[in-house]
């Protein structure tokens, strides 16, 4: 397994001011967007070869593989890069809630805010 990540996918990522880029994470079967994670270039070389989503955790400044202390793993389906690479998107196998707060999704933990719903206009036939 390399130990850096491979120079031509690092050259394509848009790092934040600490180095990272946000990861959107999707389960691949039913769509459902589960959550949002950050990754530095090391924690994307482990998402990409060991079958596992690693993420670099702010808040406790270091390493975080997904599942390792709650049991709710992520299992790597595919990676994508978006078309400026400040995004990625992970597709997984989710092993029961996402979020840590037991749901299974962080955007059904957080809930909707109040949003005007828009309409595109009536086209006349
Ligand atoms: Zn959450």
């Amino acid at each position: 397994m390399p130990d850096t990540l491979d120079p031509e996918i690092a050259s394509r990522l848009k790092r934040d001011d600490h180095g990272l880029v946000a990861a959107i994470v999707q389960q691949h079967d039913t769509g459902e967007v589960l959550m949002l994670g950050w990754m530095d270039d090391e924690a994307l070389r482990r998402t990409l070869t060991t079958g596992r989503v690693t993420f670099w955790s702010r808040s406790r400044g270091e390493y975080w593989r997904k599942g390792d202390t709650s049991g709710h793993q992520q299992y790597v389906k595919s990676v994508a890069i978006d078309c400026d690479g400040d995004a990625l998107l992970v597709r997984v196998d989710q092993v029961g809630a996402a979020c840590h707060t037991g749901e299974r999704t962080c955007f059904l933990a957080g809930g909707d805010l109040p949003a005007v719903v828009g309409s595109r206009p009536e086209v006349a036939p």
